[in-house]
């Protein structure tokens, strides 16, 4: 097990902390395309860290920049205080654990996993200790025997996890390490995952494409776009927070309205917009009729059939569209009179008394939301 260096559970956010990988201007071209540009990243001992992105945003490149699989074409990577820029993959504190997993399928569990150990000409008595220690904490032990054919998907999984914990890194670079997976398993996965790394304190950086994996297991999460990085934060931030456009289109679901600011008050902001004018809680000065865009997650807005009421500046009436019944939620699709379609979700928390009980198509009914809730953005 790794001592962590920091007790913090948010060193990125003190000033004298230092970083356990610093990625300083790194850019990669491959010939005159740009795949990962002049970007800046600090991640910190024990945490476990996300590169997220669409595909070909580039987060493979600079995770295999951390493994020394590529060379930045310019700019430097510090992994524990040392420049890897002449340290070759296999000289780095940093361990990869690939898409595929990479078993040998010959090998039984046990010698899979105790294999990088025996050609680290690692005593056989420590070897056997680490491997049972491994197991144990993937829960593996009673497989030790099998082939990865006679496992399940997720047991194949946690062979390579063991794999690669056992050699103990610094730093374990996953590239999906779920997506084999299905969505189910991968849900149940995305904890275990996230219980192993808490328990073992090995620092992990991982790339995904899957937002909501990210959102579950990361400490904080890069999201990427064309090479560069959007937003740098903890799925909170990055989810009540985001930056702009991009991130708040990319994480979850938002309804995004271009608007003009008609009034800026001490603390909140008027926006002109096809959701009617949208008030927003807002403490900085905007400028009068610049163009913003507003942003409200389907989830914060109450919708009913019945007149709530104006409790408050936020409210506007519309028909049902679409809906979309989804068990725990339903998934509303609201025309608004401007023609502006806006996505509502509720969660179905009471049981309707009849199967044609609820809202339903063509029905008209009442949005509204809080002014805290809306996000302003400016790009
Ligand atoms: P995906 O999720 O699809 O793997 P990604 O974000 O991991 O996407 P990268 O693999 O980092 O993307 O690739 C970023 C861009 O760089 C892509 O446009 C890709 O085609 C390009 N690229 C990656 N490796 C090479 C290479 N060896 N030669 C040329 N172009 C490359």
């Amino acid at each position: 097990m790794v001592e962590p260096v920091t007790t913090s559970d948010t060193p990125w956010l003190e000033a004298d902390a230092e970083p356990l990988i610093r990625i300083k201007g790194v850019s990669k071209k491959f010939g005159d395309f740009t795949a990962v540009n002049n970007v800046d990243l600090d991640i910190y001992q024990g945490e476990l860290f996300c590169l997220l992105g669409g595909s070909g945003c580039g987060k493979t490149t600079l995770l295999r920049m951390l493994a020394g699989f590529e060379t930045p074409t310019a700019g430097q990577i510090f992994i524990d205080g040392v420049d890897m820029v002449d340290v070759p993959p296999y000289e780095r504190p940093t361990n990869m654990m690939f898409q595929s997993y990479a078993l040998f399928p010959h090998m039984t569990v046990e010698k899979n996993v105790a294999f990088g150990l025996k050609q680290d000409k690692v005593p056989k008595d420590e070897i056997a200790e680490r491997v049972h220690n491994i197991l144990k904490l993937v829960e593996l032990e009673e497989f030790k025997k099998r082939k990865p054919q006679q496992l399940s998907g997720g047991q194949r999984q946690r062979v390579a996890l063991a794999r690669a914990l056992v050699k103990e890194p610094k730093v374990l670079l996953l590239d999906e390490p779920l997506a084999a997976l299905d969505k189910k398993l991968r849900e149940q996965t995305q904890f275990e995952l996230a219980n192993i790394q808490e328990q073992v304190g090995v620092t992990f950086v991982v790339v995904t494409h899957d937002q909501e994996e990210a959102m579950t297991l990361s400490t904080r999460i890069a999201v990427m776009d064309k090479g560069e990085f959007q937003q740098i934060g903890t799925p909170t931030e990055i989810y009540e927070f985001p930056d702009n456009r991009f991130v708040a289109d990319f994480i979850g679901s938002a309804n995004i309205v271009e608007g003009k600011v008609i009034e800026d008050g001490s603390d909140y902001v008027l926006v002109s917009t096809d959701l009617g004018d949208v008030h927003i809680d807002h403490e900085d000065s905007v400028k009068e009729g610049s163009q913003v865009w507003v942003a409200i997650r389907p989830e914060k807005i109450q919708l009913s059939k019945t007149d709530p009421g104006k409790s408050g500046p936020n409210h506007i009436t519309g028909k049902v569209d679409d809906i979309g019944y989804l068990g725990e939620m339903s998934i509303y699709l609201v025309r608004l009179e401007s023609g502006q379609i806006v996505d509502v979700t509720s969660p179905n928390q009471i049981r309707p008394r009849t199967k044609s009980q609820g809202i339903t198509w063509e029905d008209e009914v009442y949005l509204s939301w809080e002014s805290s809730s809306v996000m302003l953005l400016n790009k």
